[in-house]
């Protein structure tokens, strides 16, 4: 059913108060396809939505949002090394997470604790604490927007970049993902390598730790270290960590000596975003209703009443501050709409 003027303020995680002219809640592949050919040229505008958790709304949306509820994970198929699971894609990408945790099935439990649903995860490759979906991606069906037909994108197919995929490119707007599969080991490897985990780990005194270990060493390390949404609202990282040539670096290491990075196979390296605007002075600080979190700099924050244009203009200044000071665009990883 369609309803007019609803509220979206319990559906971003920015918890902006903004208004859609159109919004509907889907449950089946039936009715996706029964919107698609019946409703769809109706409107001019259509979203998506997840969980909302990636979502900057800079006003009311004029058009028809499609919340996501085909949940659902099940096995697709097994070998004697990995599981082939099959998650629709309006489940909570983090029940999958705790799922393959609870049977043992390795893969996905660094990346445990990212908000949002399954079927936005391939949009921009998911990562976290050096795993991203690519790592474990198998295959997606999406349906096309255009047609109502379902069309297989594997791995190759969907172009997976740091934080982007073909879907936030050349196919943006074409498709409603519907289902993903993943492949998990069924012997998992831990990759512990990346920030604090093992420091956590030995914190908790998990000698041979197990994969839940690992999860749970995280979900603590992300509590303690970002803003809640249901708290404070925010849609995590709001920049990409940009990625510059060695020789820019190196321009930039002889003025600022401690600036952190991190290598790329590519020769490029990668600077963390937090740092360069923590440097400018942001980090904690408040303007108006927003600002950058006190423990994450890279973290805009909705102190409660700000609108999206304000949140918006704030990462502006961030943006333009960071540019002046260091000579690197910032880009955005948060969607505006
Ligand atoms: C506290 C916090 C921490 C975070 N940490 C991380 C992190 O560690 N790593 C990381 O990568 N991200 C992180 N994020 C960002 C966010 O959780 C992810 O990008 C997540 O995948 C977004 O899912 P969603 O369902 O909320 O997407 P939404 O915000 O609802 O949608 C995002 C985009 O995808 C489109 N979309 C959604 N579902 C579909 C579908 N089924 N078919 C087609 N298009 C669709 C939407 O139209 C929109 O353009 C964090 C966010 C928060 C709030």
């Amino acid at each position: 059913m369609i309803q007019s003027n609803i509220s979206l303020k319990d559906y971003n995680t920015f918890g902006l108060d903004i208004t859609a002219s159109s919004f509907c809640v889907v449950k089946s592949k039936t009715e996706i396809i029964n919107l698609i050919q019946n409703e769809f040229s109706k409107y001019a505008k259509k979203l998506f939505l997840g969980g909302g958790s990636n979502i900057l709304f800079l006003k009311d949306y004029g058009g028809l949002v499609i919340k996501n509820e085909i949940k659902g994970i099940e096995i697709e198929r097994e070998t004697d090394e990995y599981v082939y699971l099959k998650s629709y894609s309006g489940t909570q990408w983090n029940d999958l997470v705790l799922y393959c945790v609870d049977k043992n099935l390795g893969g996905i439990e660094n990346l445990s604790l990212i908000p949002g649903t399954v079927g936005a995860a391939p949009m921009q490759n998911i990562g976290a604490y050096g795993v991203e979906i690519k790592d474990v991606f198998e295959s997606l069906e999406a349906i096309d927007l255009t047609t109502g037909e379902t069309i297989i994108f594997n791995n190759n197919d969907c172009q997976f970049g740091y934080r982007e995929s073909i879907f936030k490119n050349q196919q943006k707007n074409k498709f409603f993902i519907y289902s993903v599969t993943f492949r998990l080991n069924k012997k998992p490897v831990l990759n512990l390598n990346y920030g604090d985990i093992q420091k956590k780990l030995i914190e908790n005194g998990c000698v041979n730790p197990t994969i839940k270990d690992v999860s749970n060493a995280i979900i603590e390390i992300r509590n303690s270290k970002l803003p809640n949404p249901k708290e404070i609202g925010n849609a995590g990282s709001f920049f990409k960590n940009p990625e510059v040539s060695i020789e820019k670096y190196s321009e930039l290491f002889l003025l600022f000596p401690s600036m952190p990075k991190y290598d790329l196979p590519n020769g490029n390296v990668k600077i963390p975003a937090a740092w360069l605007i923590e440097q400018c002075g942001f980090k904690g600080k408040k303007y108006g209703n927003t600002g950058n979190h006190a423990k994450q700099a890279l973290v805009i924050v909705n102190y409660g009443n700000a609108s999206g244009i304000e949140i918006y203009n704030h990462a502006i200044l961030v943006q333009k501050e960071v540019e002046i000071k260091f000579g690197i665009l910032l880009s955005a990883e948060v969607n505006f709409i």
